[in-house]
């Protein structure tokens, strides 16, 4: 049979490895594994969003209110936006299929850091666009604005803080590199780890509100799947002037957003206190991650999120990522993305002290 060429040529985005998978394969019983891969929240939801979530299991039957007015006002009260400055999403990564769609079409291109975010270029790809990127372990706005003015890309995307590597471009840095973007490219600007930014160190903070009053051709994009808690539920939002929301609304499929993940995004907003209790612990619990990683002479990327990437040396990060996995620890192995690194999900304390105890010993006896 044939295909669309685009898609012959298309990789598939490698989530971090699910509990079941591990049972099966390695023959782990489910509560001995510990997950550190896919920066969820170790503390799970607030429970006044789970509660909330059984007490609406009766409306599974019903399509859901498309308008998603409860929620949309919530969000537009939170920052300080209109209404129609905002779009949700079956998560962020919807919006980001979205925005590719909207603005890819013969002969595209989009602009990323060189390790960032896999699912731009997946969606990038997938609308036959050419993926180019600056390089560096971090963005490096400078090359990225040289690259800008050379290819003239039709999306240019900047994740603050990035994706797997945890670091965060300070927010005048981000607004002087976008004033010099002109207003007909897309400026994508992903705040999925915001919260923990935020929290961490003012000048990390972005004001969603701020950024699109003064820029017209920026999107941002939130998530509940993170400091939430709600990766689950599969939902996300954009922010931007009507003008692109517009257009992205024509590329939404109606109902893209269930009942339940929309009541337990509601509440989730509601419960301050448990997203101040995540990130507080999230990194006091980083501490022992970089007390560890110095004992042990590993190299760390300062970051602003719910994870740390430990850079190796002497070790080979496959074959560490699989060491672990074999002993029920699932971590991000980022050789795919040309580092010799892996990405650990900050857990609960005693998820932490097992990765600790037997990382040592895998560390102790060789990597085997
Ligand atoms: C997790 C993540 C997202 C979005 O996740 P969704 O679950 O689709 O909302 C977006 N960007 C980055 C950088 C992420 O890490």
């Amino acid at each position: 049979m044939k295909f669309n060429p685009v898609i012959e040529h298309l990789k598939t985005y490698e989530p971090g490895k699910p509990i079941e998978l591990v049972v099966r394969e390695f023959g782990i019983e489910p509560d001995q594994i510990v997950k550190l891969a896919s920066n969820e929240n170790p503390h799970g939801c607030s429970p006044k969003a789970a509660e909330a979530v059984r007490k609406s299991a009766h409306l599974m039957f019903r399509y859901p209110d498309d308008t998603m007015m409860a929620l949309k006002s919530k969000l537009s009260e939170r920052f300080g936006i209109d209404e129609k400055e905002l779009i949700v999403g079956a998560g962020s990564d919807q919006i980001i299929e979205f925005a590719c769609h909207a603005k890819l079409y013969g002969g595209a291109k989009i602009l990323q850091s060189e390790i960032t975010f896999a699912m731009y270029q997946i969606y990038a790809a997938q609308c036959g666009a050419t993926v180019i990127k600056a390089p560096g372990v971090a963005h490096d706005l400078e090359a990225m604005y040289e690259l800008y003015q050379k290819e003239e890309p039709e999306i240019i995307f900047v994740c603050a803080p990035n994706n797997p590597t945890g670091d965060c471009l300070d927010r005048v840095d981000i607004e002087n590199f976008i004033e010099k973007i002109d207003h007909d490219t897309l400026v994508v600007v992903d705040g999925a780890y915001q919260e923990y930014a935020a929290y961490k160190d003012p000048r990390k903070a972005l004001d969603p509100a701020a950024l699109i009053e003064k820029f017209p051709h920026v999107l941002y994009l939130g998530t509940f799947s993170k400091a939430y808690g709600l990766g689950g539920m599969r939902i996300g939002y954009g922010i931007a002037r009507q003008e692109i929301v517009r257009s992205l609304y024509k590329l939404r499929p109606p109902f893209n957003v269930t009942t339940l993940s929309l009541v337990a995004a509601e509440e989730a907003l509601e419960d301050e206190a448990f997203v101040q209790m995540t990130l507080r612990d999230c990194f006091e619990q980083m501490e022992r991650y970089r007390d560890f990683a110095r004992k042990h002479d590993i190299e760390v990327i300062e970051s602003y999120t719910n994870f740390i990437t430990f850079l190796l040396r002497d070790i080979d990060s496959t074959r560490l990522a699989e060491a672990l996995l074999r002993r029920g620890i699932i971590v991000r192995d980022l050789k795919g993305y040309g580092l010799n690194a892996i990405r650990i999900t900050i857990g609960k304390s005693e998820e932490n002290s097992r990765f600790f105890e037997t990382t040592e010993e895998i560390l102790n006896n060789g990597v085997k």
